[in-house]
């Protein structure tokens, strides 16, 4: 695993880097600081498997930060950038991510040095397959042990996949299903989770939109969505929902960068349109009314209100921060921002809303489907009659006291009970508002101007409490 060994190394240095500035303000011994930074373990496989008639050896990784909560979680990432500093770096914000938005778990993360744009699906699914056995053979993976999750080139096939091979193995066992997240609604997956991620970084924004005192002397109009100018890079699961959501809610995608190239356009961009577009035609390019842009980085440093890179790390490094002209980074991947950067892109009086804050809708309801599975019960299935029989009740009094009925359709409204989705995404929203402003008040409270240092601090001191609950006092 070393093609990508200093990106991996800039990544993880970035992210050391993020903890220290933080760790600055906490009262936290110096030790128990150590341990809350540390790796907790990594473990390598190598597995041979035939490919095309050939056998060929994949390398593969899980990395636990931290286990100071179990089940420890993270996304597995199928990338032939795979690199293991990276997945540590990755892991550690994992943790991080998790505290922010009051998750119980510990961070964690995988890789498997995979293509899967090039790899057939037979192949990806006798690689996730033994990939998931290793682990599980190990005890690495379980309900409450390491529960994987979607990332970078996986999505819910493969998390089917993992949920399968772990039943068979562990055949019997109540809360298999809790072994992963992210599959299918047929297999134990949970309304929302598709689209979480995206929802939760337009929740995020929107928090900050309506954050006048955030905003500034920023030259940023209203406290709304709406008319403000967003570019995003990468149009996958997390960059696609976010957009699609901004623009629902009133936002223009003037901009889309993709690996083959981006598209432009100040009226705006039709986010569906342009997904189907690339998915029939194999490219962003040449998208009806927009202007090719040859180099999608190029995207990056184009005047918008909020860019939101949502594709791989190290996008913004020093190359290219003096040039971005965005008046707030929205980040939907993990660490598309560098340290060096940050510094300069702090200076230049851009917001940052930090990866860790901002991208925890997906591991918000990955919690959720984990409960879910643990109980083995869809969410609402108890309640959802009940509640609206008593709606019902207070609809038919309404209606009584004052002599009017309603119409059908407002009657409707009132009278719907919650499903699992409303309660999902009821959920999600309110975790990222919370989070939003716990770190708000820990910026106040110490003094601290950017939100990626007050959302890191928020995380240390709250992992710090359950170390001082084993009695392990500064
Ligand atoms: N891979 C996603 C992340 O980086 C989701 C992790 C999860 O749901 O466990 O946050």
């Amino acid at each position: 695993m070393a093609d990508n060994h200093n990106e991996g190394a800039k990544f993880l240095k970035s992210v050391h880097q993020y903890f220290d500035n933080a760790a600055k303000f906490s009262n936290l011994a110096p030790g128990i600081l150590e341990q809350i930074k540390a790796c907790n373990s990594v473990y390598k496989v190598s597995f041979p498997i035939e490919i095309d008639g050939k056998i060929e050896v994949v390398e593969g990784i899980r990395v636990q930060h931290s286990h100071h909560k179990l089940p420890s979680k993270g996304g597995i990432r199928f990338s032939m950038q795979v690199d293991e500093d990276e997945v540590k770096a990755l892991a550690t914000l994992m943790t991080f991510k998790c505290a922010v938005v009051d998750v119980p778990f510990g961070g964690a993360k995988g890789g498997v040095k995979i293509n899967p744009r090039t790899s057939s699906v037979k192949t990806l699914e006798k690689v996730t397959r033994r990939y998931a056995a290793e682990l599980i053979k190990k005890n690495l993976i379980g309900p409450g042990m390491d529960v994987p999750a979607p990332d970078y080139g996986t999505g819910s096939r493969e998390m089917a996949w993992i949920a399968d091979t772990y039943q068979a193995l562990k055949y019997g066992e109540t809360n298999a299903l809790g072994c992963v997240t992210g599959k299918p609604v047929g297999q134990g997956g949970i309304r929302g989770r598709a689209e979480a991620t995206g929802l939760g970084v337009y929740f995020g924004i929107r928090e900050a939109l309506a954050d006048r005192e955030l905003l500034e002397g920023k030259n940023l109009d209203g406290d709304t969505m709406q008319g403000k100018r967003i570019i995003v890079q990468g149009l996958g699961n997390v960059g696609y929902h976010a957009a699609y959501f901004c623009q629902q809610d009133g936002a223009l995608i003037v901009g889309i960068a993709e690996r083959e190239g981006g598209i432009y356009n100040e009226n705006g961009i039709d986010v569906k349109e342009a997904f189907k577009h690339r998915s029939e035609t194999g490219s962003i390019l040449d998208f009806k009314d927009s202007k090719n842009i040859e180099n999608s980085l190029d995207l990056l440093e184009t005047e918008c209100d909020i860019l939101i890179p949502a594709a791989l790390e190290n996008q913004i490094n020093i190359n290219n921060a003096a040039k971005v002209k965005a008046k707030i980074i929205a980040e939907g991947a993990n660490g598309p921002v560098t340290q060096e950067a940050e510094e300069i892109l702090l200076q230049n009086g851009i917001i940052i809303l930090p990866d860790l804050y901002l991208n925890a809708g997906g591991v918000t309801v990955s919690y959720f489907e984990w409960l879910k599975n643990l109980s083995n019960v869809r969410f609402g299935r108890m309640g959802k009659r009940a509640e609206e029989a008593s709606y019902r009740r207070l609809v038919n009094a309404i209606e009584t006291a004052t002599g009017k009925s309603m119409n059908t359709q407002e009657k409707a409204m009132l009278i719907h009970g919650s499903d699992e989705i409303d309660l999902v995404r009821s959920g999600l929203e309110d975790t990222m508002i919370n989070a939003y402003h716990e770190i708000r008040e820990t910026m106040r409270k110490k003094n601290i101007s950017d939100m990626r240092t007050a959302a890191f601090l928020t995380a240390i001191e709250k992992i710090g409490v359950s170390y001082e609950a084993l009695g392990i006092f500064p």
